[in-house]
């Protein structure tokens, strides 16, 4: 068994993991470790974008309908942390090299999804995602004190005086490893590897959470899964293909059999997969229609061109004809149940991003949400420790 030494340990390299490392102080020694390559993390495959606060005119309109999705359970403090910190870190992306989209003058372009009341959603084409997600690996990439380990899987946490002091975790060849530290942080992302329909990763099955309830680590809501309505059907086994909601939100409508519609494609997920499962039901189909008729081409081939170009390498040419689309397995609302620092219920054990809840989802997410929710939390949780370990040094 090996024994390794650091300052912070992360377990996860997505958007929450990167930030987290980003944000702590430069003279950490600090460990990143991923159970697959760093692609292959759900962050890559954002596509819709990334929520901001439009004008501090919007507050009230954005704060209601992140509530409002949520079924009124949101954590209001979380909430209001999110909103207010939004604009910091959209401007902090762009600082670092994301390539929003932008108006012809220089203004940030936004676009909309279901449940919101207007548009205030910065995206990157339809891969958002790995816009930002690329842009934070190749600046973590660049710091001297982070080491980036694929292929390392945590598989317990070491747990002291009731504290947590470290991981234990696995390599490739299932070498045993016992990595100390003083902070850990559960960046393990969501639960859909342990669905057979999911637009997640394979490899993202709930570890984080697995390990902090073996330790009586306080979860939440665990039972709050989103179901996504609109996944490209395949009879193929294997991820299933996310047909962004922005798409409804520029105009894509939903039809059933007879090539009628049977739902406001803009109400919240939860409600638009009902009216699917039960419009499937009725008709005995495997999946329903979606119609890009109404989407200018031009909005097609300039905003959604990687889902025009999965649909055609499946047979499909969305600017001619109807795709089959499916609900699928999509976010995990609940988990590890965190502070608004992102620490857990054991000491020096945080977690961020989708492993955790903060309640700012509440029982349903809105859309584009989290890459913005695991990033305001991640800051704040490389905040919380640099202020602990100043504290420390001080002494
Ligand atoms: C298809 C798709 C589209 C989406 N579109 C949007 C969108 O438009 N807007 C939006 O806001 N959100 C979107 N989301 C949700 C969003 O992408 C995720 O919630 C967010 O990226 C989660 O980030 P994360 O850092 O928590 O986890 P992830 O990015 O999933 O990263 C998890 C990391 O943990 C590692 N890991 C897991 N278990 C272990 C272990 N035991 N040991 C070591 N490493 C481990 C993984 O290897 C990976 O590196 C989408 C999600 C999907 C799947």
């Amino acid at each position: 068994m090996e024994n390794m030494e650091y300052d912070v340990v992360i377990v996860g390299c997505g958007v929450g993991g990167l930030y987290t490392a980003l944000n702590l102080p430069r003279d950490k020694k600090i460990l990143m470790i991923t159970k697959s390559d760093v692609e292959s993390s759900d962050s890559m495959l954002a596509q819709g974008g990334i929520c901001v606060l439009h004008d501090p005119d919007d507050y009230e309109a954005y704060f209601e309908d992140t509530m409002k999705a949520g079924h009124y359970e949101n954590r209001r403090e979380s909430v209001d942390i999110m909103i207010r910190s939004s604009r910091t870190v959209i401007n902090d992306l762009l600082r670092l090299g994301v390539r929003f989209e932008k108006n012809a003058d220089g203004t940030l372009k936004y676009t909309r999804e279901g449940a919101h009341s207007r548009a205030r959603i910065c995206f990157h084409e339809d891969v958002t995602g790995k816009e930002i997600t690329t842009t934070l690996l190749e600046q973590v990439r660049k710091l001297d004190n982070v080491k980036l380990a694929e292929y390392v899987t945590m598989v317990d946490v070491v747990e002291k005086d009731k504290t947590c002091q470290g991981i234990k975790a696995q390599t490739k060849d299932k070498n045993e490893l016992i990595i100390k530290a003083p902070f850990v942080v559960m960046a393990t992302g969501g639960i859909g590897g342990l669905y057979e329909h999911s637009t997640n990763f394979p490899h993202l099955t709930g570890d984080g959470c697995r390990i902090a309830k073996k330790h009586n680590v306080e979860l939440e809501h665990m039972d709050y899964v989103q179901i996504h309505p609109t996944s490209l059907y395949t009879e193929n086994k294997g991820r299933s293909f996310l047909i962004s909601e922005s798409a409804r939100g520029e105009n894509a409508i939903l039809l059933n059999n007879k090539k009628q519609r049977f739902v406001n494609e803009l109400l919240p997920r939860d409600v638009v997969s009902k009216a699917i499962y039960a419009e499937m039901e009725k008709e005995g189909s495997k999946h329903v229609w979606m119609s890009f008729e109404k989407v200018p081409q031009d909005v097609i081939l300039n905003h959604f061109p990687h889902i025009y170009e999965k649909c055609r390498e499946e047979g499909y040419n969305i600017l001619k004809e109807l795709i089959p689309v499916v609900p699928a397995q999509h976010y995990f609302m609940g988990g590890v149940h965190v502070n608004s620092n992102s620490e857990t219920t054991m000491p020096n054990l945080f977690a961020v991003g989708e492993t955790s809840c903060n309640g700012v989802h509440g029982k349903n997410r809105l859309a584009s949400n989290s890459l913005l929710e695991s990033l305001v939390f991640a800051a704040r949780a490389a905040r919380e420790i640099a202020k602990r370990t100043v504290g420390e040094n001080a002494v």
